[in-house]
């Protein structure tokens, strides 16, 4: 950031004060949506949502803890804060509309390092067709924190919980798993040269994939639009944002089911496969137990299983059975075992 801010002149957050670096980022922010009746500018931002369920999900950010901008850039982290959000409003099978975004800052940021901040949201909001309607600016003693907002609406008969899955129900995910979480393996593992060796331009670029799936992941509103196209509702749903063992164990749990997972049939990326056994772990536990790579877990009645075997973006993964069945994992080895909700188990050797 340093290097960033000596290129062009830095210009201090204190020189357009609170208003101003206010009316600064925000005032190039596009309205996409019908629903958004009033955006920012008033004391509260106004939506209509025509006897539709609104639905909400809120998430902070805390740098040090949930991001470092020691390799992260800024625009990434905006991006991809409004991302993991609009991926909890998917994973309720409804579309986002609206954002606010709160940041709390401290005079260590630049406003150019703030507006490749916003750069990455607005970026997002493109993207996704949502509407940055409000937010909050406040100062912070050292890091940065964000804290976003997701707005959507739904049908009521449209929405998918977590509590509905049935024994017999078949258990999808919507792509590979365990790649982000090599990718921060990666990226940490830059990191720990890098400061080792100030100056050493990390080397990323054989990791392209491994690298934006941590960095630039993406909201799957694709499927959304699938399931919409197909007729299907998933009877349960949730992103996968801890692990995939962890959300079975979640989607069991308020289901009030147990779950027959066959390890072999978890998709994992070959260049995550070849990383997880350079880093000397099994790439089955980084699939299961690495998080963050905001795919979804769904499940849906046996009846829609011929048309879910011809939609793209669909990984038969395991069956919902009875809760004293329990949660089950069935290994390419051919044992049965007990699922972990997580821990590491690395390779050894
Ligand atoms: P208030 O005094 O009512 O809190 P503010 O001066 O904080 O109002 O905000 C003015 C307008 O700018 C409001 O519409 C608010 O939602 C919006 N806003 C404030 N901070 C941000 C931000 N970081 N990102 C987007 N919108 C913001
Ligand atoms: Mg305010």
């Amino acid at each position: 950031m340093a290097d960033k801010d000596a290129k062009e002149e830095r210009k201090e957050i204190g020189e357009l004060g609170e208003f101003g670096l206010i009316d600064h980022l925000t005032k190039d922010v596009e309205l996409h949506q019908k629903s958004t009746v009033m955006g920012i500018g008033d004391d509260a931002a106004v939506i209509h949502q025509e006897g539709r369920h609104g639905i909400i999900s809120t998430d902070m950010l805390v740098e040090g803890i949930h991001f470092h901008l020691s390799y992260a850039p800024l625009k990434h982290i905006g991006y991809k804060a409004v991302v993991t959000n609009l991926s909890d409003i998917y994973a309720m099978n409804a579309y986002p509309e609206q954002i606010t975004v709160s940041i709390a800052i401290s005079n260590r940021f630049s406003v150019q390092a703030l507006d490749e901040l916003y750069d990455g949201i607005k970026t997002a909001c493109r993207v996704y067709g949502v509407d940055l309607i409000g937010g909050d600016t406040t100062s912070s003693t050292s890091g940065l924190i964000i804290s976003i907002t997701a707005i959507g609406s739904a049908e009521p008969q449209d929405i998918v919980y977590r509590s509905g899955a049935k024994p017999g129900d078949i258990m999808c995910v919507s792509g590979d798993l365990g790649a982000a979480y090599l990718g921060l393996q990666i990226l940490e593992r830059e990191r720990q040269l890098y400061e080792a060796h100030p100056g050493v331009q990390p080397d990323l670029e054989d990791q392209e994939y491994l690298v934006r799936r941590q960095l630039k992941p993406e909201a799957r509103r694709d499927v959304i639009d699938t399931f919409r196209k197909y007729k299907i509702t998933p009877t349960a749903m949730m992103d996968i944002s801890d692990g995939l063992s962890s959300e079975v164990f979640h989607i069991c749990k308020a289901s009030k089911v147990g779950a027959f997972l066959e390890e072999g049939k978890v998709p994992i990326h070959p260049d995550a496969e070849k990383m997880a056994l350079k880093f000397k772990m099994d790439p089955i536990t980084c699939a299961l137990s690495g998080g963050e790579d905001y795919e979804l877990l769904f499940t849906v009645a046996e009846a829609d299983l011929e048309k879910i075997r011809y939609m793209p973006s669909v990984y038969i993964v395991g069956e919902i059975v009875d809760e004293k069945d329990g949660i089950t994992l069935h290994t390419t080895g051919g044992n049965i075992h007990p699922l972990k909700a997580q821990g590491w188990q690395h390779v050894t050797g």
